[in-house]
C-alpha cells in the first residue's frame, strides 16, 4: 500500500531524514516512532507530497507521489501536526470547502454526515470553528482527513495536547479507523504507539532503526538480564557476599533503609541468577523481600534501542 525507498531529505546542510525504506501493506495500523526532532514530521510531509524529498521514492497504493501526485494524494488522508483549520468556517462549511478541494464525487450529504457520527461532531456541526474546545479542533482535523474515504491515513502526533478521557476516545477512533484504513501513526510518546498500533517503526536522527512488532522489538533488544532484589540484611554485606559471588557482572546498590537494601544485578546469559541468590541468602539468613526482573515496556525497549544504536555510530 505503501512504498517508501531510500528516502533522504536535506535542509540546507541538515540531514533530517537519512535513508529510511520501509513498506505498509493493506489495513495495517503502523506506528511511526521517535523523539521529538527525529524526523517525523519530515517523512510524513513527503509522503503525503507537502514536501519533496531530497532523494527517493514514494508510492502510495502504486502511484508515485512525483510522478502521478493526483492520484497518489487521492489514496491520502492526512492530518499534519497542526491541523489546517479555517477557524472562522463553521464545520459545516470548512467540510465542504474540504470535499470541494478534494473534487470529492461521493453523495456529500450522505458522506460528511458519515463522518462526523466517526469523530463525534455531530452537535458542533454548525458552530464556528474557533469556538470550539482544543478537542472537537482536532476531531473537526480528522474529519477532514476523512473526506473522500481515502484507503490511507496519515496522522502526525494525533493525540497531542489532549485530556486522558480524550486520548483513550482518540485511540478508540483511531483503531476503529483501522478496520477500513491503512494508517500510519506518528508519536513520540511510546505507550500511544504501543496501544494502537501492530507495528513500530523507530526512528532517531533521521535513521531507521527498528521496525517490527512491539513483541519482537522486545525480545531484540532484551539481552540485558537483569533482575531487581530487595535483600533484608546488612547492606554493606550482602552488597560484597553478591558482588564476590561470581555469577552477578554488576551489583548495583539502589535504595538502602535500615534494614534493608534494593539492589540490580546484571548476569551473563545462561546463568541461574536465582539460584546462586538462594545459596548466599540462606547461607547468611539473609530475607529476600522481593524479587523482579525489570519491565521491558516498550519505553525501555525505545531507550536501548536510542543507546545501542547511538553506541553503534560511536564505534
Ligand atoms: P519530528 O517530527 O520527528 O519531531 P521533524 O521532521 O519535524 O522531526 O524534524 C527533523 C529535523 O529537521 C529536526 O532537526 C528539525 O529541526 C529539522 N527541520 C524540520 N523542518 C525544517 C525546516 N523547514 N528547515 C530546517 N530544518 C528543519
Ligand atoms: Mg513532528
Amino acid at each position: 500500500m505503501i512504498e517508501v525507498k531510500n528516502l533522504t531529505k536535506r535542509y540546507g546542510d541538515k540531514l533530517a531524514v537519512d535513508n529510511i525504506s520501509f513498506t505498509v501493506k493493506e489495513g495495517e495500523i503502523v506506528g511511526f516512532l521517535g523523539p521529538n526532532g527525529a524526523g517525523k514530521s519530515t517523512t510524513m510531509n513527503i509522503l503525503t507530497g507537502y514536501l519533496s524529498a531530497t532523494e527517493g521514492e514514494v508510492t502510495i497504493n502504486g502511484f508515485d507521489i512525483l510522478e502521478e501526485p493526483y492520484m497518489a494524494k487521492k489514496n491520502i488522508g492526512f492530518l499534519p501536526e497542526i491541523a489546517p483549520l479555517y477557524m472562522d468556517m463553521t464545520v459545516k462549511e470548512y467540510l465542504n470547502f474540504v470535499c470541494d478541494l478534494k473534487k470529492c464525487t461521493l453523495d456529500r450529504e450522505k458522506h460528511l454526515k458519515e463522518i462526523c457520527e466517526l469523530v463525534s461532531i455531530v452537535e458542533v456541526y454548525n458552530r464556528v470553528i474557533k469556538n470550539l474546545s482544543k478537542g472537537y479542533k482536532q476531531r473537526v482535523g480528522f474529519a477532514q482527513a476523512l473526506v473522500g474515504n481515502p484507503p490511507v491515513l496519515i496522522l502526525d502526533e494525533p493525540p497531542v495536547g489532549f485530556d486522558p478521557r480524550q486520548i483513550i476516545e482518540i485511540r478508540n477512533l483511531i483503531k476503529n479507523l483501522g478496520k477500513k484504513h491503512t494508517v500510519i501513526l506518528s508519536s513520540h510518546i511510546l505507550s500511544e504507539v504501543q496501544a494502537t498500533c501492530q507495528r513500530v517503526i523507530v526512528i532517531n536522527k533521521g535513521k531507521l532503526i527498528a521496525n517490527d512488532s512491539p513483541d519482537k522489538l522486545s525480545s531484540q533488544i532484551n539481552d540485558k538480564k537483569q533482575i531487581t532484589v530487595v535483600i533484608e540484611g546488612p547492606s554493606g554485606e550482602v552488597q560484597k557476599a553478591l558482588s564476590e559471588s561470581g555469577v552477578f557482572k554488576s551489583v548495583m546498590l539502589e535504595d538502602k533503609s535500615e534494614r534493608q537494601a534494593r539492589f540490580t544485578l546484571e548476569y551473563e546469559e545462561g546463568l541461574q541468577p536465582q539460584k546462586a541468590l538462594f545459596g548466599i541468602l540462606s547461607k547468611e539468613d539473609w530475607n529476600l523481600l522481593e524479587m523482579k526482573k525489570p519491565n521491558d515496556s516498550l519505553e525501555n525497549i525505545f531507550m536501548g534501542l536510542i543507546e545501542k544504536t547511538e553506541g553503534e555510530e560511536i564505534k
